[in-house]
């Protein structure tokens, strides 16, 4: 038995076997010279590797007969691997050169990617990512190499890793994972806030557990004590099955206020949102009895349906199509039946890189990305995402009772220009004969101190605030919240980021627009207490905190609240 210790980031106990996720490797291509009469072995490889691709295409072609969309996909793929063109070119130039067969595949597609990219033509630039999947697999299969497919973590596992990615956290909604145990990993990072939308136990920042776990290992994740426990003997076994029996009936326990609204003990109402990251949440939020959506993280609707949704094949065409952007929203809506549903326009880059998005820029070229071309700032340079993104919202809006949340915001000019474009995409529509309702709420996030500082001026131009905690503090005290490094100093009860939170919050009042927090401190017990005695009365969470926030709410006075935040408040 070996028992590790890191940091809470997801309550609860789960037992199971491990996963170790490998570390991700990038594919190695040697540039060594190779020897004239090693040419038709390398040729004949290159052949069977070709033809083995192309057989694995016409197969999964094959399979998805009937399916127009990704029949294209698989047809263009099967087109490009048999171009006599490219084909011809890249025998052509082994000929002539010294170096392997996959050095000159690697290079002619890169140019051949890049050609179509800076062809300025749309269509074509997408070709230059699918060019680049399909003889990717062709040098993979050159080169022996198997990447790591998040797809292959089996239900009931534990998983263990240095850190996963954002679009990685996607398998989370797909499995039952039994628990997360990382070496990185901040408790306000975007993992941590899934494997609490979840329910999934996870411990982050434990160091070597790579070294100390081997997959099929059983392990403990006890997300509360931040303890995972390797190859338990039979007497911790039994006292955590036992916890996790009595965590079970205090569950149900809680059930009883699904159906209650949100009071304070004093009788003071508030409303309980979720927060959700992909459609099939909005369920789990009505089952909980969450009074609507306070925030709808679409980027994670994106990564799910660019990684996913054409099964092994990459495609953003469709993923990001006004029409399953339509469906995804539509489908939201008509869950909540009529309850509000805050759908946050793309909060893309930074940590949340979509390999597959066809952005002005990347983040993998960005030194500082968290300081970069993200969020609204990415979508405003990306004006047809925007676009496509409003033209989807509004024509859903018919459905249910739908807002509009900008992300990041730091100036009144951009909410003027997020509203100057959401009137012409409302323009537009009417020439179409498209219903859609005219009176959408449009509101920002405040999640930098600059938002926060002219609250006062951005509530002249916005329909209501959210409150970002998550980055606010980050930016506030400089400090990333993935990095488990400087994990000590995010701290969300510094001053600092409570006088933001109170400036905010006052602003808000004064102009008479409504004020909700969707940050994580929104449903840990302390800022619960602290945000509602500063006068906050919409929260929003993951879904499965809702009934424990109701009961935490539900023993305290308006008075005492307040007490307990003024003393935050004063604390200096
Ligand atoms: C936040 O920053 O608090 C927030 C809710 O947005 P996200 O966590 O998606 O960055
Ligand atoms: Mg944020």
């Amino acid at each position: 038995m070996n028992v590790l210790l890191g940091l809470s980031a997801s309550n609860g106990i789960g037992i199971g076997k491990a996963f170790v996720v490998p570390e991700s490797e990038k594919r190695v291509i040697s540039s060594k010279k190779i020897k004239a009469e090693d040419k038709p072995k390398q040729l004949e490889r290159f052949e069977r590797s070709l033809a083995k691709v192309t057989g694995q295409i016409a197969s999964q072609l094959d399979a998805v007969k009937g399916d127009k969309v990704q029949s294209e996909i698989f047809e263009t793929y099967f087109l490009m691997l048999n171009d006599p063109e490219f084909l011809g070119d890249v025998r052509k130039s082994f000929e002539a050169s010294n170096h392997s067969i996959e050095y000159i595949l690697n290079q002619k597609t890169e140019d051949y990617a890049d050609r179509l990219r800076s062809s300025g033509n749309a269509y074509l630039s997408e070709r230059a990512e699918d060019i680049c999947d399909i003889f990717g697999r062709v040098l993979n299969d050159l080169l022996d190499f198997h990447p790591f497919d998040i797809e292959q973590v089996p239900d009931d596992a534990v998983i263990i890793a240095k850190s996963m990615a954002p679009s990685d956290t996607v398998i989370l909604s797909k499995r039952r994972i039994a628990g997360i145990a990382l070496t990185d990993g901040g408790v306000s990072s975007h993992v941590g806030i899934l494997a609490r939308n979840y329910g999934i136990p996870a411990v982050f920042d434990i160091e070597n557990i790579l070294d100390e776990i081997k997959t099929d290992a059983l392990v403990i994740v006890d997300g509360t004590s931040g303890e995972v426990i390797e190859s338990p003997d039979g007497v911790a076994l039994s006292y955590y099955q036992n916890k996790i029996t009595k965590a079970k009936e205090h569950a149900d326990k809680l059930k009883v206020f699904r159906d209650k609204p949100a009071k304070s003990a004093d009788g003071e109402s508030f409303q309980l949102m979720a927060n959700i990251g992909t459609v099939d949440e909005a369920r789990v939020a009505m089952e909980e009895g969450a009074d609507g959506i306070g925030l709808f993280r679409t980027e994670f609707l994106f990564m799910s349906e660019a990684n996913h949704a054409m099964g092994a094949v990459h495609s953003k065409v469709a993923a990001f199509s006004e029409e399953n952007q339509f469906n995804a929203y539509k489908r939201v809506l008509e869950t909540m039946r009529g309850k509000p549903v805050t759908i946050r326009t793309l909060d893309a880059g930074g940590d949340k890189i979509i390999s597959s998005l066809d952005v002005q820029h990347s983040s993998s070229e960005e030194k500082n990305p968290l300081m970069g071309l993200r969020a609204i700032r990415l979508t405003l340079a990306n004006p047809s995402l925007l676009r496509t993104q409003l033209r989807a919202l509004y024509r859903a809006s018919v459905f249910g009772n739908l807002k509009i949340m900008i992300p990041l915001v730091t100036s009144v000019e951009q909410v003027e220009e997020v509203l100057a474009f959401a009137e012409k995409v409302r323009d537009e529509l009417k020439s179409e004969n498209i219903p859609f309702d005219e009176n959408v709420p449009i509101g920002v996030m405040i999640e930098t101190a600059a938002a926060a500082m002219i609250s006062d001026c951005l509530a002249k131009v916005s329909d209501f605030f959210s409150i970002g905690t998550n980055d606010l503090t980050q930016y506030t005290i400089g400090v990333d919240r993935e990095n488990a490094l400087v994990a000590p100093l995010y701290d969300e009860f510094h001053l600092a980021v409570l006088r933001l939170l109170h400036k905010t919050i006052k602003a808000a009042e004064a102009e008479g627009i409504p004020v909700s927090v969707c940050g994580e401190m929104a449903s840990r017990t302390e800022s619960v207490m602290v945000l509602a005695g500063m006068g906050v009365r919409t929260l929003s969470m993951s879904p499965k905190l809702i009934t424990s926030v109701k009961e935490l709410l539900s023993k305290m006075s308006i008075d005492e609240l307040k007490a307990i935040s003024s003393k935050r408040l004063n604390s200096l």
